[in-house]
């Protein structure tokens, strides 16, 4: 039996606070990995210089990945809080309800679509508290 959300609000509300602790795990692991490759990339003295250049680059990319993710567990970490108070599945930014297809595949979104375009595009500032 697949397991989909059902019209029921509390039952809802379980179903993306699970999707979203996993996410949060999954992000977590994910940067914990990522400290560690950076670190033991930085351990070897004996290298020539492009070796060197390579395992930079690495090593920034490495760290720029680790940002994503770090933002990313921000954005699920901030859903979950609005889970907990109720908030959850409504913009922060216009407090219009996200569309149920949006919410389905970024459940840890904190816009609904016209702020995210707005804000893409330019128009519109991102709300401090997920800047
Ligand atoms: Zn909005």
């Amino acid at each position: 039996m697949a397991h989909t959300p059902s019209a029921n609000p509390q039952d809802k509300r379980q179903y993306f606070e699970q999707r979203l602790r996993q996410r949060q795990q999954e992000l977590e692991q994910a940067v914990a990995n990522t400290v560690v490759q950076a670190l033991s990339s930085n351990n070897d003295d004996n290298r020539d210089v492009a070796d060197q250049a390579v395992a930079g680059y690495q090593k920034e990319l490495l760290f720029s990945q680790g940002t994503v993710r770090s933002s990313q567990l921000r954005l699920v970490r901030q859903a979950l809080a609005r889970i907990a108070d109720g908030s959850f599945g409504d913009c922060v930014r216009c407090y219009q309800a996200i569309g149920a297809k949006r919410i389905e595949a970024l459940p840890w979104t904190p816009y609904c679509i016209n702020c995210q375009e707005r804000i893409e595009r330019g128009e519109a500032e991102p709300t401090a508290s997920v800047a």
